[in-house]
């Protein structure tokens, strides 16, 4: 196995002048070029003193350059270490404390406000948009450096803070191991080849984005064609100079209210991936009978890469996340006990195999207490492997309802009510309630136009639904909250309705 610096040099060497960043609206960047600047920037890492296993922390906005200081990171022997971009002030200052980089790279705009940072231990430096600032400055003057710090499939490669959903975000330490061998895992399992152009309008400082998107792309050499930020219409007319897109669950919601979105559009399509939050099942069914497509749905965390897939080759079941990709194994177990359960069975979901991350950064005891003796981790998420053999995540165990004593998946009611005319979606949460401790709450998005009640929703779900799995209210909003993940915020949710049945 190479890394994924490594597999980058291959690929660059193998075509220095196929585009690697086409970038409309500015100058792409072929794989020579990207290269190049990744050698320029090692060697300004190498004079600011980053040795190996330093990290290297950046909170930039999205680029190419930024994407470069990734692999000039791994070029040096360091640990990239990207912060969102909506992080501020005292969060910024957690995130560093915690990681004490060597180098943090900010934007040109807040390098005033970071600058007094600087220490004997740490550099502050800035990457624009654009690539200016003075990092770049730094790197335009320094000469190309071809040497590398050989690493360690074991040595680490980079640290991602989760993405906060359930609490404070923790630090996952990644492996060049984890990293290489997710991304062969995956380049096999969606056939990612050379010919391949994919969109790419997710942020960088995620998983999805950075290792999935990227690594994969790098290592297949591939090529991006790179957008700042997701916009439904650009998209639609690039996907007739593209193959794959890659995004989150909003992503294909958005596009599907566009009314350029038909077969046409997507005739050079090959692949339509969704990931990092549940994809409706009404919009899976919707973007096939819209573009002729079925969405691939996977799963994975910041902490194990990707876990499981549904097939290139076989159905892509809507509401599924699929089976394993090559090399790893999921089980089911009791979430109480840890006791192995039979499949169908609802429970957590556990994983084991070469993308399951070392640990938490600096917290030894939530690292320990996530993991079972026999090195599977403990994902958080509730599932169920069907009889088919695909993997159904029901919900995260946080959101796990406690009513009257009894086990309400949210996911099974908010499949119910999203199913009734007039829904667009819903969110099922647990609200602090006198008798019963918890009082399973509805969070509803109704259609605009449609007058939906609380007792007519309640009536048409009732007779599907055990007494005791039945919504106590329900309640009508304009939208729910979403991180740039997609990912519905339910701990804001419960904040918000805390004292409901009070
Ligand atoms: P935190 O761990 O800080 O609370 P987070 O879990 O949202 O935040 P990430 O690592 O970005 O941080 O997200 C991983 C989670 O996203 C998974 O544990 C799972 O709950 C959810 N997820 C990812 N893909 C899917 C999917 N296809 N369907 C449902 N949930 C998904
Ligand atoms: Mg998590």
């Amino acid at each position: 196995m190479h890394t994924i610096h490594e597999s980058f040099i291959a690929s660059a060497e193998a075509r220095p002048d196929k585009v690697l960043f086409q970038r409309p609206g500015r100058q792409d960047l072929s794989y020579g070029q990207t290269r190049q600047l990744v050698e320029r920037l090692a060697a300004v890492l190498t004079g600011i003193g980053v040795q190996p296993g330093d990290r290297v922390a950046v909170q930039t906005d999205k680029s190419a350059e930024a994407v470069c200081l990734y692999l000039a990171t791994l070029q040096v022997g360091g640990v990239y270490l990207p912060l969102n971009t909506a992080y501020t002030g005292a969060e910024i200052d957690y995130f560093l404390g915690d990681a004490e980089p060597r180098l943090f790279v900010c934007t040109p705009e807040t390098l005033a406000a970071h600058q007094p940072r600087t220490g004997p231990g740490l550099r502050v430096e800035s990457l624009g948009r654009a690539g200016d600032g003075s990092l770049m400055a730094l790197a335009e003057a320094a000469t190309p450096r071809r040497d590398r710090v050989v690493r360690a499939m074991s040595d680490h490669a980079a640290i991602l803070y989760t993405s906060g959903t359930t609490g404070r975000s923790k630090g996952a330490v990644l492996t060049h191991g984890n990293l290489a061998s997710n991304t062969a895992a995956l380049i096999e399992a969606w056939h990612y080849a050379e010919t391949d152009r994919l969109i790419h309008a997710l942020p960088i400082f995620h998983t999805h984005g950075l290792f999935v998107a990227i690594n994969m792309t790098l290592v297949a050499g591939a090529s991006l064609i790179w957008l700042d930020r997701f916009d439904a219409d650009e998209i639609i007319g690039l996907m007739a100079d593209a193959t794959v897109l890659m995004g989150v669950p909003t992503f294909y919601t958005r596009l599907l209210k566009s009314d350029r979105l038909n077969p046409g559009a997507v005739a050079s399509m090959r692949l339509f991936v969704s990931g990092s939050a549940p994809l409706l099942a009404e919009d899976h069914r919707a973007f096939q009978d819209r573009t002729g497509h079925a969405i691939l749905e996977r799963y994975g965390m910041t902490e194990t890469c990707m876990i499981t897939t549904n097939p290139h080759d076989g159905a892509r079941k809507p509401g599924a996340v699929g089976m394993a990709l090559p090399g790893i194994t999921i089980r089911i177990t009791d979430r109480e006990t840890g006791a192995l359960l039979p499949d169908g069975e609802i429970g957590a979901i556990e994983v084991r195999g070469p993308n399951v991350f070392e640990g938490y950064w600096r917290m030894p005891e939530k690292t320990a207490a996530e993991f079972r003796k026999d090195g599977f981790f403990i994902t958080g998420d509730l599932g169920q492997i069907g009889d088919d053999g695909y993997l159904r995540i029901v919900g995260r165990d946080k959101d796990l309802v406690i009513s009257g004593g009894y086990n309400v998946y949210p996911k099974e009611i908010e499949g119910l009510i999203d199913d009734l005319p007039g829904v667009v979606e819903s969110a099922v949460i647990g609200v602090p309630h006198p008798d019963l401790g918890e009082g399973v709450t509805a969070i509803v998005v109704s259609q605009p136009g449609t007058a939906l009640h609380e007792d007519a929703v309640i009536a048409a779900i009732g007779d599907r639904l055990a007494r005791y799995k039945q919504p106590r209210k329900i309640l009508f909003v304009e939208e729910l909250p979403r991180n740039v993940m997609g990912k519905v915020q339910k701990a804001e949710l419960r904040r918000a309705y805390a004292d409901l049945y009070k």
